[in-house]
């Protein structure tokens, strides 16, 4: 069975005129479809017609479309009454409520409504699409079709397989994503599809980073900001999106994975939650939004270099390279000796152990060491790192030494990982699981994260970016310091990274 989703009079119904049902409407609109608009109420679906209607007006307006095609649109969308008005259509989307009963009973009415080759659609974000299928008569027809908000402007559409769905209607809605001018993904049903769990491991080890008392919210978003080279830190961001929205969605994911320990939410989060910390909607969350601070927070000071020598192990040749070019730029004297002398300071470069275990085992005084985080260029923003034991003259000189060319550090405490290493071992991680399960193609993987998370690269292209050796690395030895098993690495990330090859590379 094939399905032509280019047919000029191709007519797609919509169930829910909700925040994404609208946007579905519109660009179902303006890929040139005849659209259906239904929902329980009849204001949302005269929301979403007004609402549409000015934001193509405006579209036209600053040339981004012509007047004819804004109106044409316009005329393309149709409030319906009733879902027996999708009896023509030739596919239905369904953007309710995420509620499964709400969702089962849509697809039950529609099924009596449309016939046995009319594909349906849920855009649920959370809900397996299996299980909305399973109490159809036909969950061969039913697929996701999971949009972002806000849809126009996010250009990913996932298409999603279920167990028992046909080839053909994902290849129809993969067609159909395209004619609505956006760029689809096909991904197998998964808990968290493939965009919300490679979400879940910069969210999940952020939180976990700042509950095991490592570094604080604001430290964490400027070091993924300014260093790993995020647009927005993981607080900022679940400030953004909500509390209320992302924690219940990672408990979701982590109970559908029957306690994966790779998406085990922090507790603070749902105490954080339930405490109505939920973020720019309540006008607090881990920044306060309420607009009536009176002293701006005081700025840090930042200690001036008194001429301290400094001395870098040379464990990791590049590494310390990389340490010695900041040096030199501050113009700080460097302790160029095989041991450090007896008023130096020890900088170290570890890669998934942390500050203490890394001065035991190369037999410095652990009380003057700290680490450098060299994962990512110094360029921006470094990270010190210090061992349990390290007093605060040496914090200070070294923190003085790193920041003497006018670059930014932050100190934070003892940790295998740091936090760019901790978050990008976890988000690479998660992209190479979801490649070792099938969920989704490993180009296809890449394109959604970058697409729907605006990441500055996809999982599997960041391990390659940053040596798929080095975060095997990074992963097995926090994973040995740890015992925790959420950060067993990959068989996939381990066989890559064993044979030289790029995390793209498919299974022969
Ligand atoms: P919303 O609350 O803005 O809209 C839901 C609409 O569904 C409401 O207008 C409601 O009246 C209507 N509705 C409820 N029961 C109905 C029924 N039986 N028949 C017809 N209409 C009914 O919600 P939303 O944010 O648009 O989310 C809709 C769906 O899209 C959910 O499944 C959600 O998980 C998914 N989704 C949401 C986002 C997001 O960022 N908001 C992103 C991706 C997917």
């Amino acid at each position: 069975m094939t399905m032509n989703s280019k047919k000029d009079d191709l007519t797609i119904g919509i169930v829910g005129a909700g925040l994404m049902g609208r946007g579905i409407a519109q660009v179902s609109a303006t890929g040139g479809c005849a659209v259906k608009l239904y929902d329980v109420r009849k204001e949302p679906c005269e929301e979403a017609v007004s609402f549409i209607e000015g934001m193509l007006n405006r579209a036209a307006e600053k040339g981004r479309m012509s007047a004819e095609d804004a109106s044409a649109a316009i005329a393309r969308i149709e409030i319906v009454e009733s879902m027996s008005a999708f009896a023509d259509c030739d596919a239905v989307i369904e953007a309710a409520t995420e509620n499964l009963d709400i969702k089962r009973k849509i697809f039950d009415e529609l099924e009596a409504t449309v016939g046995e080759n009319v594909v349906l659609a849920t855009n649920t974000s959370s809900l397996s699409v299996t299980t909305v299928a399973s109490s159809c008569r036909h969950p061969h027809r039913i697929a996701g079709f999971h949009f972002f908000n806000p849809v126009p402007l996010m250009k990913l559409v996932e298409v999603i397989d279920g167990v028992l769905t046909e080839p053909w209607v994902t290849d129809f809605l993969v067609d159909l994503g395209k004619r609505m001018g956006r760029e689809p993904v096909r991904v197998a049903d998964a808990p968290g599809f493939l965009v919300n769990q490679v979400g879940r491991g910069y969210n999940i080890e952020a939180a976990h980073l700042v509950t095991d008392g490592i570094s604080t919210y604001a430290d964490v978003d400027a070091i993924m900001r300014d260093a790993a080279g995020f647009r927005m830190g993981p607080f900022e961001l679940m400030d953004l999106t909500a509390l209320d929205v992302t924690h219940p969605a990672t408990e979701l994911i982590y109970q559908q994975f029957y306690h994966e320990p790779r998406y085990r939410p922090s507790h603070m989060m749902r105490s954080r939650m339930e405490a109505g910390l939920l973020g720019r909607k309540s006008k607090k969350g881990f920044y306060d939004y309420s607009g009536d601070q009176t002293e701006p927070a005081a700025a840090k000071e930042t200690p001036t270099y008194d001429g301290r020598p400094v001395w870098v192990s040379s464990r990791c040749p590049d590494a310390r390279g990389k340490v010695l070019d900041v040096l030199r730029a501050g113009n700080v004297a460097i302790d160029k000796g095989p041991t450090p002398s007896d008023d130096a300071v020890i900088l170290i470069t570890p890669l998934g152990t942390d500050a203490t275990a890394t001065a035991v085992a190369e037999g410095l005084d652990p009380e003057r060491t700290l680490a450098v985080d060299t994962l990512f260029c110094l360029a921006k923003r470094r990270t010190l790192m210090k061992t349990a034991v390290t007093n605060a003259d040496a914090v200070t000189a070294a923190e003085a030494a790193l920041t003497a060319d006018g670059v930014p550090v932050t100190v934070i405490q003892d940790s295998p990982g740091f936090v760019t290493q901790r978050i990008l071992g976890m988000i690479v991680n998660i992209g190479c699981s979801i490649a070792q399960q099938r969920t989704a193609l490993p180009e296809d993987i890449d394109k959604a994260v970058t697409l729907g998370l605006g990441y500055p690269r996809g999982p599997l292209a960041f391990g390659d970016h940053l040596g798929a050796d080095r975060i095997l690395e990074i992963l097995t030895s926090i994973h040995e310091l740890t015992g925790d098993p959420r950060y067993r690495p990959s068989p996939w990330l381990r066989r890559r990274a064993q044979l030289g090859r790029s995390l793209l590379t498919p299974e022969a």
